[in-house]
Order: C-alpha cells, then sequence, then structure tokens
C-alpha cells in the first residue's frame, strides 16, 4: 500500500495540457505564421538576433534558396505583439569554443538590445544553431536568462527538469508531428512521475515553410491544436513562470499544507487522480486527501 500526495503541477486552470511553440531568427515569414497564429489564438515565442535586424540574405541549407530577410527594428515590438521575444545571440554566432567572455557577451548583448526596444525584461533564449556547451550553458546563466531552447526532440510532453537546456518535442517537419499531436490531445493518462500535465513544445524557422512549401503543415496543426478548453496555449516564459512559481510551493512536512508566495494562482493535484486545487498567491490551503493505492 502507497499514500499519494496530491501534489502534482497541473497548468492554469487546473488543465493537463499546455502548447508552446518556438521560431528563431525573426525573417519576413513570421509574418504569415503569425497571421496562421493569431487566427487561432495560437501563442509563440520568437527568438530575434538585434544585431542583424533588417538583413537581407538568402538562405538554402541543403534545400531549396529562400530569402531570409530579417524584420527591421522598427516593426518588431507591433509584429510580435501578443507573442513573446527572447535573444538568440546579437549576431547569430555559434559559440562553440569560445571563452566563456565572448558568450556572456553574444548573448548579453542580444538580450540587452530587445529589452531597451521592448520596455521590459527578456527571460528567454534560443541556442543558435543549437549550440550548447558547459560554456555556453553558463553564460546564458551569468546573463541573467531564465530558460533557453535546444534543437533535441524529445518526442515526449514532460516538463523540462532544467529550463536552461530546455528540449523540444519536436521539429515542426518532424515526422511523427501528428502523431504526436493525437497523443497530446487524448485524454488517455499521461504518466510521469514529476507531473501528469502535458507540455507540447514544437520549433522551427518559418522560411522553412518556403523551403519546403509545406505551409499547408502548420495551418493543419495549428487548425487541430487550436480552440480547446482543455489546452494552455502559452508563450515559452509564462511556462517557465508557472513551473518556477509551482517550485517555489512551500509544503508541510506532513504534506497537509502548502503556501504559495508567488504573485501568480498555481494548481496541484495526483498522479492518476483528475480533481485539482487551486492555490492562489500568498494563500496557504489543505491539499486533497491523499490517495490510498
Ligand atoms: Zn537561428
Amino acid at each position: 500500500m502507497s499514500y499519494i500526495v496530491n501534489d502534482r503541477l497541473y497548468w492554469p486552470g487546473g488543465r493537463r495540457k499546455c502548447l508552446t511553440l518556438s521560431y528563431d531568427d525573426g525573417v519576413t515569414q513570421d509574418l504569415r505564421l503569425l497571421e496562421i497564429l493569431n487566427k487561432k489564438g495560437v501563442k509563440a515565442t520568437f527568438n530575434l538576433n538585434p544585431g542583424l535586424f533588417g538583413q537581407e540574405n538568402t538562405v538554402t541549407a541543403g534545400k531549396k534558396e529562400v530569402s531570409h530577410i530579417k524584420l527591421g527594428e522598427e516593426k518588431i515590438a507591433s509584429t510580435y505583439s501578443g507573442h513573446e521575444i527572447a535573444a538568440h545571440g546579437f549576431l547569430h554566432t555559434s559559440m562553440y569554443g569560445m571563452d566563456s567572455a565572448r558568450c556572456v557577451k553574444e548573448i548579453l548583448d542580444s538580450r540587452a538590445a530587445l529589452e531597451k526596444l521592448l520596455g521590459h525584461p527578456v527571460t528567454g533564449f534560443a541556442y543558435a544553431f543549437g549550440a550548447a556547451d558547459e560554456t555556453i550553458v553558463d553564460a546564458v546563466k551569468k546573463s541573467g536568462l531564465r530558460y533557453a531552447r535546444t534543437i533535441k526532440s524529445t518526442c515526449n510532453f514532460d516538463i523540462p527538469q532544467d529550463f536552461l537546456l530546455w528540449d523540444p518535442t519536436c521539429h515542426h517537419n518532424d515526422e511523427k508531428l501528428f502523431d504526436l499531436l493525437s497523443e497530446f490531445l487524448s485524454d488517455e493518462p499521461y504518466f510521469n512521475f514529476y507531473s501528469p500535465a502535458k507540455l507540447f513544445y514544437v520549433w522551427g524557422h518559418a522560411y522553412e515553410f518556403d523551403q519546403c512549401d509545406n505551409w499547408d503543415r502548420i495551418e493543419e496543426f495549428v487548425e487541430k491544436v487550436s480552440g480547446r478548453e482543455d489546452v494552455w496555449y502559452a508563450t515559452n516564459t509564462e511556462i517557465e513562470e508557472y513551473v518556477r512559481a509551482y517550485k517555489n510551493l512551500i509544503f508541510s512536512a506532513d504534506s497537509d499544507y502548502v503556501t504559495n508566495p508567488s504573485a501568480i494562482s498555481v494548481w496541484i493535484g495526483g498522479v492518476f487522480d483528475c480533481k485539482t486545487k487551486e492555490v492562489r498567491p500568498g494563500e496557504t490551503v489543505s491539499l486533497l486527501p491523499k490517495t490510498i493505492m
């Protein structure tokens, strides 16, 4: 016999599903992507390089050559309104092999320039080229950022244990994308000791839809995943902030009471049970009774 304490993380509103998207480089194709997302209320994080604003180029990367034109500085704040802007390095440098000081400069310069433009703190980062060795991860930490995204697919819906190495579920071109979507939308219990709440994280570059001629892929994905009461559509920073608030909860030693010292509500519940409890900011409440298994 075991006692199960009903203290696991659930998403806001007691939901079990959360979707987030992450798109890199701040290219003009983001405009078309934003139109698709905004129509359906799906949120994303866009990772930008302030040192390259307005730069005009093309990209091939082994596929069809398409335009790679970065949006100009004056368009940034209004274009991405309602979504999150995060840092992606000042000049999109691959930092592999660079010393700590130069890594910090590349990361911190991008953060500071975006903050100047937006008028609020920037909390997130995406590793350019996915480059994330020990020196680079440490530089992200020293730059005061709270999370950083890799390009390593997990093909699962686990909430990251280490937000400075936040691995996405998959790229939008992953052949498993729609299978993963069905699994995500299913109400079958998702078993994970840390939390039964699912996090579906898709990343990419909007210019890849031009390269692969597959804008219909993201349109279909957004159509299927949007408009659902049981899904929390969030930016990366909203997720990191929420998980941090959960981790800041203070539990009594006997697991009977919990205090929420953060400024946002947190929902908790059991691994197997679907009952949840809201713990409001500054409140101390009793947990749901322990489940006997
Ligand atoms: Zn990039």
